[in-house]
């Protein structure tokens, strides 16, 4: 076959749409009534914002009343100082979302709050659930009825289900969470305890910490410092953690299932100052530049990397490769969730509204650009032409992850195979689309070696390898 190039000068409307998606972030606090928890649940969120910004909410417990508040929006669009006066209470969890497919409507923003014979309870959930269809299908067989499309709701109307056959919340969720398959990072409030939950393969991240005599679960520790608390230790794949006012308790339900966390945490979506599974993200990436400069070195000038994701990459590139790193892509930081569609004109300046390029430091150099990953190609091609109207000489793009070649069934919102530019397209032909001087992505067995001080087997590589920790949906996996 001949070589194919893409012309991306005319592709249409939403194949525009080059953003991976971030998943969503969780958070809880059983408070010993020594702090104000409403305002402590908002800056961590706010912290957590990185992982979702299509909506956020807040559920707590006050004296065994459970009661929430959520909206669309980023966390201080839709929680002012007035809102947070109005909500009372000593424990509660809270959630920041990005849609993953799912509606996008009210209905879907979490935590989700629901009465069942063992009382009132909420649920905040980040992941994805491979069976959530086939487990919907059989409850509403037997005559459950949904409002949303959400997993979190299969998982509420389980609980609600088990709960008619037994009495004892702990032992109904073991129950719960026995039949459910995929990606799972669960904080469950009820009038007297807050639950963690995490999956038995630890797909997403979930971690224990304490704030004076209090405790707090969070997806990630970032968020943990944002408060003030220490981080304990991430919570165990299929760990349910349990806290009251008196003990921390824990039930291990893993049945010998493989650890298998989310390798593109490191890649792209913590914080770099979060640590998972006890690997620091920002050493991580750093690592990720290191070995990507040993991999693909070029002759250049200027090492730069695409903000924000791609800096700390570009740092370790620079460093090993002793070409001087520059900050010659500025970002524009008060570009979030656009509640206003583009035109299709305008969307072609999506990356521009984002990004502009400082030609004081570009002009007439060699650029080698970092990136975190290419998933369509749009993106890359936009930077490249950005680089080169700003006066660059050459740009030598390099991807510190691996081409992304597979979907993800655990929460990612990467497109469809046939919109991934990796799996239709070699390389060479990658490099003659996006128009870049030359083109390298990080290897697998070097992206293993990044999250420094954990085992390699321990991560799913599923996008990049075709190689998920279990059986995905078979006409979605070919
Ligand atoms: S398939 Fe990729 S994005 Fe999805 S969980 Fe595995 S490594 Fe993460």
């Amino acid at each position: 076959m001949g070589k194919r190039v893409i012309d991306f000068n005319l592709l249409e409307d939403n194949d525009w749409d080059d953003e991976i998606h971030e998943e969503c972030g969780v958070f809880g606090i059983h408070n010993q009534k020594e702090y104000d928890v409403p305002r402590l649940m908002y800056y961590a969120l706010y912290a957590l914002q990185h992982r979702g910004q299509e909506s956020c909410g807040i559920a707590v417990n006050n004296d065994g009343e459970i009661n929430g508040q959520k909206g669309i929006g980023l966390v201080p669009e839709v929680f002012s100082e007035k809102i947070l006066d109005r909500m009372q209470g000593y424990s509660a969890i809270g959630h920041t979302r990005y849609s993953n497919g799912e509606g996008s409507s009210i209905e879907h923003c979490q935590p989700l709050i629901f009465n069942f014979k063992g009382g009132r309870i909420a649920i905040a959930h980040n992941g994805n659930l491979i069976n959530a269809s086939k487990i919907r299908y059989n409850l509403e067989n037997k005559g459950a009825i949904f409002q949303t499309s959400s997993d979190v709701e299969v998982i509420a109307n389980l609980i609600s289900r088990n709960g008619l056959k037994c009495n004892d919340l702990e032992e109904i969720l073991i129950k719960t969470i026995d039949v459910l398959e995929g990606a799972y990072a669960l904080v469950i409030l009820t009038k007297d305890r807050l639950f963690g939950i995490r999956d038995p393969w630890g797909l997403r991240p979930l971690c224990l910490g304490k704030l004076g005599n209090s405790y707090v679960l969070s997806s990630e520790n970032c968020a943990f410092d944002t408060i003030g608390a220490d981080f304990i230790r991430d919570v165990e794949p299929g760990e349910i953690v349990i806290i009251d006012d008196n003990t921390v308790k824990s039930i291990k339900t893993n049945n010998n299932k493989p650890h298998k966390s989310c390798i593109f945490e490191h890649i792209y979506f913590a914080r770099p100052d979060s640590i998972i599974d006890g690997a620091s993200i920002y050493k991580a990436r750093l690592e990720a530049g290191r070995l990507l400069a040993i991999e693909h070195p070029v002759e250049a000038d200027l090492v730069v990397g695409v903000p924000d994701s791609g800096i700390t990459a570009a740092i370790g590139y620079s460093r090993e490769s002793g070409i001087p790193y520059g900050e010659a892509l500025i970002k524009n930081r008060y570009v979030g969730r656009t509640f206003i569609q583009p035109t299709q004109k305008l969307r072609e300046r999506s990356v521009d509204i984002k990004l502009n390029a400082l030609s004081e430091e570009i002009d007439g150099k060699r650029i080698i650009i970092i990136d975190d990953s290419i998933v369509r190609g749009t993106t890359s091609f936009k930077i490249v032409q950005m680089l080169k109207n700003a006066g660059a000489k050459e740009v030598h793009m390099r991807i510190s992850s691996p081409p992304v070649l597979n979907p993800c069934y655990f929460g990612i919102d990467f497109s469809s195979k046939e919109h991934l530019i990796a799996a239709n397209y070699s390389i060479e032909e990658i490099r003659e689309s996006i128009q870049a001087d030359s083109l390298g992505f990080l290897s697998v067995e070097n992206l293993l070696k990044t999250p420094i001080g954990t085992a390699k087997e321990n991560y799913c590589t599923g996008c990049f390898t075709g190689n998920y920790p279990m059986q995905v949906p078979v006409h979605e996996a070919t």
